[in-house]
């Protein structure tokens, strides 16, 4: 692969940087773009100073223009987490769609291979469990969700009308809950919230009785999938997760038993209406066209997580 050209978008997000670095490791030529929206540059400030590595800083909702070839395109740029789309919902649709747009136009244009980042709220509040990628969804247009759901679920369709229409290379990956080094401590989600608050000796938040299930998989395997799946020749979507399943209660033993921090405990609180029961992938399709499935066990996943929140946290 060396010297391959990639463009990837969002690059100074949580996923976007491990990306960078995988495809630098590589060998590839990595532009970054990112108009740090949510994402930070810290995330790729070890990478500036490497000559296979340019920043553009773009926001890839307005015409997107790269000189030179391009070889591969990975579209991550997107508000990601529950907080940031409800506070930036027009900027979430508008990178979905018009920026998904511009960068098919551009992978058009470069006879590029453009692989795009979906997402398991594609189906929505599911009716069926786990979901395989022959599940349409179950999706609410106008909720305040929607403006992210439909955003992906159009970024899918607007890709498939490029492969079909005008025979462009693509490829989608569906993204169920991913964890790691560069998450955000304050993005809303359950982990670095749970993490936060084990850390600084306060109360882990437990909404409802804890019964509910999570799966969480770690970065590494997922930038490995997605890293497959590129250069596969699969173009319908593809569910990249971890299936295994824990529940809220045990996941939160599991954070106050690793950070052991004595006065850190436990706290419930009421249910939110829309707190999903359960979600687990089926990765049946990723393990049979991509021979791929998680390696990293939670264990370890989260012991290489605590070390970064914890050196975050005494920073701040
Ligand atoms: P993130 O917020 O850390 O990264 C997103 C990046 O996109 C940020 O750096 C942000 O500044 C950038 N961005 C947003 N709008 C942009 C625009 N218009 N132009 C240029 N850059 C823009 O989020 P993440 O968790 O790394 O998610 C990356 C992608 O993966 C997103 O598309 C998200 O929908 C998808 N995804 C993530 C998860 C997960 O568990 N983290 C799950 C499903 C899907």
């Amino acid at each position: 692969m060396s010297g391959q050209k990639i463009l990837i978008t969002g690059a100074a997000g949580f996923i976007g940087s491990h990306l960078c670095d995988r495809f630098i490791k590589e060998g590839f030529q990595v532009i970054a773009m990112d108009n740090l929206l949510t994402g930070n540059l810290q995330n790729i400030q070890h990478l500036f100073k490497l000559k296979e590595f340019e920043f553009y800083h773009h926001d890839v909702s307005r015409f997107v223009h790269v000189p030179g070839s391009l070889d591969y395109i990975l579209h991550f740029a997107s508000p990601a987490s529950p907080i940031d789309y409800l506070k930036m919902p027009i900027q979430t649709l508008k990178v979905g769609s018009l920026g998904t747009h511009n960068l098919l136009g551009l992978a058009k244009e470069k006879k590029a291979r453009i692989l795009i980042a979906s997402t398991s709220e594609v189906y929505g509040d599911p009716l069926e469990h786990p979901q395989t990628e022959n599940y349409w969804g179950n999706v609410n247009p106008i909720g305040p969700r929607g403006v992210y759901d439909e955003a992906k679920r159009f970024q899918e369709a607007i890709t498939m009308a490029y492969h079909r229409y005008h025979g462009l290379e693509t490829r989608m990956v569906r993204i169920f809950n991913t964890y790691g080094p560069r998450m955000r401590v304050d993005d809303g989600r359950v982990l670095p919230a749970f993490f936060k608050q084990a850390i600084r000796g306060e109360e882990l938040s437990i909404f409802g009785d804890g019964s509910q299930t999570r799966s969480f998989c770690y970065v590494e395997d997922l930038v490995e999938g997605i890293y497959r799946l590129l250069l596969s020749d699969y173009v319908y979507p593809v569910n990249l997760g971890n299936p295994q399943e824990i529940t809220i209660r045990e996941f939160a033993e599991e954070i106050l038993k690793l950070v052991n921090n004595p006065v850190a405990r436990i706290g419930y609180h009421p249910l939110p209406v829309d707190d999903p029961k359960q979600r687990r992938p089926d990765i049946s399709l990723a393990k049979r066209v991509l021979n791929w499935e998680p390696r990293v066990n939670r264990q370890e996943g989260l012991n290489l997580t605590y070390q970064y929140f914890k050196h975050i946290l005494s920073e701040s």
